[in-house]
């Protein structure tokens, strides 16, 4: 059988749509800047109403331009003619017995994407997605099973972080001290779809997390995982400079062209040179090899033993991450033992091998569960089965 054609061509919807008024959320400060010129906006002042739009939006988490008190009131009624400030909408929230949140959210079109929050000691993780669905078919993956794929756009993404923040009741109040402890203190790309295959939204978005006049998330504190999709790695790098994680989860080439199907297209070796490159150009400190526990499939002690000449050379965590099971998934999750085992070795050859503790399963929110209600197109136990090599 021919190899199934791994494609990024997928629809990107534009940021305004053919009728009405354009979204601010998600526009660059410059590509902001163009539009109030273009609305009207002397030339002269666009620069500083930005800044003053900017903050309202992104540090106060201000959607209604009334309240912006410090742009007159004609200015305002202009702004509120030709522009919106809009985010993605609750459809649902549950709550896990572990304090996890996850949100279905609706965006244009209709489609949705989860949003998951996970509580910690003195900080909290807000894993958000990046595409509806998927163009990858990682065989353990159950997002990999959603058939309709579309880009999120950056306002899309970023706006999962305002929706959090709404939800959590964590917007500042003007004028109120600093409160130095945040509940929404990190950010991972490791909800729906391959951010990579989304990168200029995926880098605006973040950009837009980082900016000091606003989220303020610094870029240590977001950390994209990818598949491994080589050359948008050293752009991460360049232009995004967070932390990284990557599914690695196989030391072969044979199992891993059928875990992660992409690598075929970039095999072991190659993103190995491109991940070599990385903490040097992003100044970040280490790669975490993200790593799920397939009950014999990938989690021998040989297999530890080979992971650890692999990343001979690079600054790595290994994330292991114990299978969450869905319906219909062809893979069982290793035994705790196996687990502890295979940490173990990686331990010992000195390398952080943390297991992930799985979160908010009762919620179906744990890592590779998402998926939306609503696009339910599941391919067949048996076409999963034989994708992944099994059948
Ligand atoms: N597409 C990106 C980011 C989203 S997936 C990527 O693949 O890296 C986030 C992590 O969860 C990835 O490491 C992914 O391989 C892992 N994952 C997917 N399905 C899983 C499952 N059923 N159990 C455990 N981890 C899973
Ligand atoms: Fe896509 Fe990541 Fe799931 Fe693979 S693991 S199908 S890349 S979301």
């Amino acid at each position: 059988m021919a190899d199934a054609p791994i494609t990024q061509d997928v629809l990107t919807i534009p940021r305004k749509l053919p009728e009405g008024p354009v979204n601010l959320v998600g526009l660059t400060r410059d590509a902001m800047r163009d539009v109030l010129i273009a609305n009207g906006t002397p030339e002269k002042q666009a620069k500083m109403r930005v800044g003053q739009i900017w903050q309202w939006i992104y540090q106060w988490g201000v959607r209604d331009f009334d309240v912006m008190t410090n742009l007159s009131k004609f200015y305002r009624i202009e702004l509120a003619e030709r522009f919106v400030i809009e985010i993605p909408e609750v459809v649902s929230k549950q709550v896990s017995e572990d304090g996890t949140r996850k949100w279905l959210v609706r965006i244009a079109g209709g489609h949705e994407v989860e949003v998951v929050y996970i509580p910690e000691e003195g900080r909290g993780t807000l894993c958000i997605s990046s595409q509806v669905g998927c163009t990858l078919t990682c065989s353990f993956c159950h997002t990999g099973t959603q058939k309709l794929v579309r880009n999120l756009t950056a306002g899309e993404i970023v706006g999962q972080v305002m929706m959090a923040r709404d939800d959590l009741e964590e917007w500042p109040i003007p004028g109120a001290p600093k409160d130095e402890t945040r509940l929404l203190s990190n950010i991972v790309l490791m909800g729906m779809g391959e951010p990579l295959y989304n990168f200029e939204n995926v880098r605006d978005a973040m950009k837009i997390a980082m900016d000091a006049e606003g989220i303020q998330l610094s870029r240590r504190r977001i950390t994209l995982s990818t598949s491994g999709v080589v050359p948008e790695i050293a752009r991460t790098a360049a232009e995004i400079g967070c932390q990284l994680a990557v599914s690695f989860h196989a030391t072969t080439d044979e199992v891993r062209d059928k875990l992660v199907p992409i690598n075929k297209r970039w095999n072991i070796e190659a993103l190995l040179e491109a991940l070599r490159a990385y903490p040097k150009v992003s100044n970040s400190e280490r790669i975490t090899f993200e790593y799920v526990m397939l009950n014999g499939v990938n989690d021998t002690d040989e297999d530890a033993r080979r992971l650890i000449k692999l990343i001979d050379g690079i600054p790595a965590k290994i994330n292991l991450i114990p299978f969450n099971e869905w319906p219909g998934a062809p893979y069982t999750r290793s035994s705790n033992n196996r687990i502890r085992a295979f940490a173990d070795i990686i331990y010992k050859a000195g390398y952080a091998s943390p297991i992930r503790k799985p979160r908010g399963e009762d919620i179906m929110a744990a890592c590779g569960q998402l998926k939306s209600a609503t696009e339910r197109a599941r391919k067949s136990r048996a076409q999963i089965a034989q994708e992944a090599g099994l059948g």
